[in-house]
């Protein structure tokens, strides 16, 4: 059969075109994730990643660039015929976790784990890069394949950016393995699925002295201690009941010994909202009650509020086509879910261009799994399954 025979026959059924490509791109996709798995890098010193997936993509004939966002690679595959450019964003950091899987392939780094399968998501847009270059000539536009670093510390798709990351793109997509969902399935959300994340560190100063004699102090852990509990009614007494929003103090750091008042408080908070109306309140909020303190309790107060990600929100005009795509692939329809009060910094992509964001089932019977746990093992045969689901998506948004 002639190239241009089989082409046209893979246009008319490009469900067993992409399940035979992805099929047999799998084994080395699951070697590379494997080799990942057993050197995982922290956000921003993904030098080896970023190696393997270099030259990978020059195996596969596809141009890149090297360096975006300090580790991020950008790779591009021009389509058949003109259209638009879509986006497929992959990240590749580990976490400071040292791993307990006891896989043969487990972290040889100490305190390092891809313990949130990112190395399964490299390997995944690897594949998926595969399969489109062999399907180049039917795409209508360019797919940039972008191999993002440090998404754990939410700062890698904004560093990218700065380097010109998403400069043209029309389109993008993300995805995320899930480990309560079983391999096969897929999932979604329609609107905001993940939560902005914003946070807080708060000094509190007071003026120290003898825990013997409060009167001539001013005590900043009374003073700390009320704003804890105040902050609690931005949630419950501030944000319209109908918004998720959630504040949460991680960190408390506070005095020495038992007879001292110390000098001051260091707060540190999180505050995750899915929509910019309730992000406002919520800093609005804060902000007050900060002010607040400052006079009821004479303390004195510096606070550094940081907006690090917005709000995730799927757009229906990306949604919807990679919803039938991926049904039409994999014959069954993803699933409809919750959103999540977690964060994801393909946030930045999607404030950029119109994204959807693809939930990829990784659980494995009888295990229950949770990211970011040293014991997590999210299924390698999601990559396949994320591999066909995106192709197919890419192939129907390129249409
Ligand atoms: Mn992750």
């Amino acid at each position: 059969m002639s190239d241009q025979r089989e082409l046209q026959n893979g246009a008319n059924d490009p469900t067993r075109r992409i399940a035979e490509a992805a099929a047999s791109v799998a084994p080395r996709l699951i070697e590379i994730r494997r080799d990942l798995h057993a050197h995982p890098e922290l956000a921003f010193e993904e030098t080896r990643t970023a190696g393997i997936v270099a030259a990978e993509l020059s195996r596969l004939g596809i141009p890149h660039r090297t360096g975006l966002g300090k580790t991020g690679v950008l790779g591009m595959i021009e389509g058949g015929r003109p259209g638009p450019t879509l986006a497929i964003r992959a990240d590749m950091d580990a976490l400071p976790i040292q791993e307990e899987t006891g896989l043969p392939f487990a972290s040889g780094v100490a305190g390092k784990m891809h313990a949130c399968g990112h190395d399964i998501h490299t390997a995944t847009l690897l594949g998926v890069a595969e399969v489109l270059k062999g399907l180049a000539p039917m795409l209508a536009g360019r797919v940039a394949l972008v191999f993002q670093p440090a998404e754990e510390v939410l700062g890698g798709a904004a560093a990218m950016i700065a380097d010109g990351a998403a400069e043209g793109i029309d389109l993008a997509l993300g995805f995320h393995n899930m480990p309560e969902m079983p391999v096969g399935t897929t999932g979604y959300v329609r609107g905001a699925c993940m939560a902005a994340s914003d946070r807080f560190d708060l000094i509190i100063r007071g003026r120290s002295g003898h825990a013997a004699h409060p009167d001539h102090a001013v005590d900043p852990i009374v003073a700390a201690s009320h704003f804890v509990t105040q902050v609690q009614t931005v949630v419950s007494r501030e944000v319209r009941p109908l918004r998720p929003a959630v504040v949460t103090i991680g960190a408390f750091q506070a005095g020495t010994v038992h007879n001292i008042i110390p000098e001051r408080v260091h707060l540190k908070g999180t505050v995750r909202t899915l929509d910019d109306e309730t992000r406002d309140t919520a800093e609005a909020a804060i902000r007050r009650l900060v002010a607040g303190l400052e006079t009821g309790m004479r303390v004195t107060c510096t606070l550094d509020y940081v907006r690090l990600v917005p709000a995730l929100a799927n757009a229906d005009r990306v949604l919807d086509p990679m919803l039938a795509a991926v049904t039409a692939q994999l014959g069954t329809r993803p699933e409809e879910g919750d959103p999540t009060m977690g964060s994801e910094d393909f946030a930045e992509f999607a404030a950029r261009a119109p994204a959807a964001h693809l939930r990829i089932g990784s659980g494995t019977l009888g295990r229950h799994d949770h990211l970011h746990n040293a014991d997590c093992q999210p299924d390698e045969g999601s990559i396949a399954v994320g591999v066909q689901a995106l192709s197919r998506a890419a192939l129907e948004l390129l249409a």
